[in-house]
This record gives structure tokens, sequence and C-alpha cells, in this order.
């Protein structure tokens, strides 16, 4: 009798499964946003150091309110030295980068995509949606889709290519997706063609810029080994920990351009605006959810007011 009626149960279950309402898709096919007040932001970047030189101040501000942020490699920067390469390098770059986060409290992940070869097939694309999806995410970060480098050229196809897709149960079927469209945003660049980087936001990074400095001094194989090598100044990398951090933190800071300045003022005000020495600065992408103002203050709760 028993057995009867949990094969009625299961056949009852397999008929609803077989027809869903045309409103709703079947219960654990999508997901809500989370509803605990806290922000989930995932930004993407070709190689493990990418995030941390864009984002890597706002990543700190972020996560010192709460919110949870996931820093992903697309690559696991297997060939980006000269005198190493292959899976000892990834072990390497993957432990740097897995260090980087833990310095400002953020998580920090590499997939295992070869450095230098990354193209939008549809297995990274599915690869990029998983993310975002397991992630939950409120807000995206990326690059734009055109730079020098074909892993970050990539890396901004692949997350505008799943700007949509995170929310078509039917794509990548084995995570649940999202009911609602995160925001996607592009990470501040200097290319002018096909069009100059436009700042809609500014985040004011005073504050944490020890803090991001202490995330690139992370990635050593990088900032010490590697990016030195290429500009053909390895030489003049200080010796001890001390002075090449501080090296580090001279040639790897600025001050925000007028256009991002103009930006900062907007949202902080002209007095903050203009005294911020160090900044962050964010592009809207027209793809993805379009924010309003308020949206914005609710993603970047840093501006006051
Ligand atoms: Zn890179």
């Amino acid at each position: 009798m028993q057995k009867l009626a949990r094969l009625a149960a299961l056949v009852s279950l397999v008929l609803c499964a077989a027809s869903p309402s045309a409103q709703q898709p079947p219960p654990g096919r999508t997901q809500a946003p989370s509803t605990d007040g806290k922000l989930n932001i995932i930004a993407f970047g070709a190689h493990p150091d990418d995030c941390d030189q864009r984002a890597g101040g706002s990543a700190a501000k972020w996560a010192a309110l709460g919110h949870r942020v996931r820093f992903v490699s697309v690559t696991n920067g297997d060939a980006g030295h000269q005198t190493e390469g292959g899976g000892a390098l990834a072990a390497r770059r993957r432990a740097e980068a897995r260090e980087a986060g833990r310095r400002i409290g953020i998580e920090y992940i590499t997939l295992d995509n070869h450095d230098g070869e990354l193209l939008p097939t549809l297995k990274a694309r599915e690869e990029i949606i998983r993310q975002i999806r397991q992630w939950n995410a409120d807000l995206v970060l990326a690059p734009r889709p055109n730079d020098y480098h074909p892993d970050h050229r990539y890396t901004g196809v692949l997350v505008q290519d799943a700007a949509y897709m995170v929310v078509v149960p039917n794509i990548a079927p084995d995570t649940p997706s999202l009911r609602r469209n995160p925001v996607f945003m592009y990470f501040q660049d200097g290319f002018q063609r096909p069009n100059p980087f436009r700042p809609d936001v500014a985040v004011a990074i005073d504050d944490v810029i020890e803090k991001k400095i202490d995330m690139l001094d992370a990635h050593v194989s990088q900032f010490y080994e590697w990016l030195p090598w290429v500009a053909g100044n390895l030489a003049t990398v200080p010796k001890g920990a001390a002075e090449r951090r501080q090296w580090l933190a001279k040639s790897r800071t600025g001050q925000p351009s007028p256009a991002v300045r103009e930006v900062l003022n907007k949202w902080y005000g002209p007095e903050k605006g203009n005294a911020a020495r160090h900044a962050e600065a964010f592009e809207i992408c027209e793809y993805g959810a379009r924010p309003n103002e308020a949206t914005i203050r609710r993603l970047f709760p840093f501006f006051g007011g």
C-alpha cells in the first residue's frame, strides 16, 4: 500500500514536471535575489591580477561593509612569466590570487583556461554563466571587449554574451538561472577605439589604497618579475620586501582623470569629489539590467547623502 502511495506521488511529480505552468518554471530552475541585505558582486578578469588593478579598492570597501565579493580569473595565468610556465606557474598564480583575496577579505578563484589562448567558446561562456548564477550576482564587473590582449578582449566578450543568458533556465540547466538580471559594468581602460571608456560611476578609494597595494603585492610573479621584465626594467625592482612594495605603490597609483573627477563630484559632491586622490571608475554595460540612480546608490553604498 505504502509502495502504491509512493508510486502515485512519483507519478504526480513527473506529471507536474512535464507540464509547468506558462508563468512559472518548475521549482529549482530559477533563484530569487538574496534577501539578507548583502550584495553579491562578481568581477571577471582574464588573468590572476587583472580584477585587482581595476576594482581591488572598491572590493575592499564592499568587503569591509560585509558584502560578498568574488574575483574570477578566467585563465590560469600559465603563460605569463619569462622563466616559468605550465602547471607549476598556474599553481603559483592561483596561490597568489587566493592570498590577494585573503588580504582584502574577498574570495578569489582561478578557472583552468590556458593563458594566452582564451577564445569565446560555448564552453567558456557556460563557465561564466555558471559563475554568475552560483554567486547569485547583483553586480557583474568585466573588461570592455576592445583591448590589446586577446584574453582581456574575450573575457569582455564572454561576460557580455552571458549577460542575457544568466536568466534563461534552459541554458546551462545544471545551475539554476537568475530570476532577476544583474547590473553589468565595465572596468576603466585607456583604449580610444571604437569609443573611449565613459565613466558612469566612480569610487574614491583613498581609505583603502594601502589595502589595494597589499593585494597587488601578493602577485609576486607579476608585479616584481614578469611585468618589469616585459617592460625592460627588471633591474629597477628593489630586492627587499618593504622596498619593493613601496616601489609598487609609486608605479601603480595615479590621480583620477578629469572625466573621472567629474563623476566623483557628481556622486560625492564637489567637496569630497575634489579631495579624492585615488579612484576606480566603471561604465554601465548596455546589456543586463539598466540601473537607475537609486539602484546605483544601493550597489555602491559609498557616496553618503
Ligand atoms: Zn591581464
